[in-house]
């Protein structure tokens, strides 16, 4: 049976770094398929360390 969930990804304005749901960001606790409203609003980039609110969806691209 498969599944048709469509994992999101999300940029950081700031440096270009890009969190993917589908593999998560397991170096900061976050497992592949962390949904980006699981992650604590407090989070930080990890290259860059803009804030949560620095990232943009990329959507349909
Ligand atoms: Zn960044």
């Amino acid at each position: 049976m498969h599944d048709t969930i469509t994992y999101r990804q999300y940029c950081c304005v700031t440096c270009g770094m890009v969190y993917d749901e589908e593999y998560g960001l397991p170096e900061d606790g976050f497992p592949p398929g962390t949904r980006w409203e699981a992650i604590p609003d407090d989070w930080t980039c990890p290259d860059c360390s803009a804030s949560k609110g620095d990232f943009i969806l990329m959507s349909d691209l």
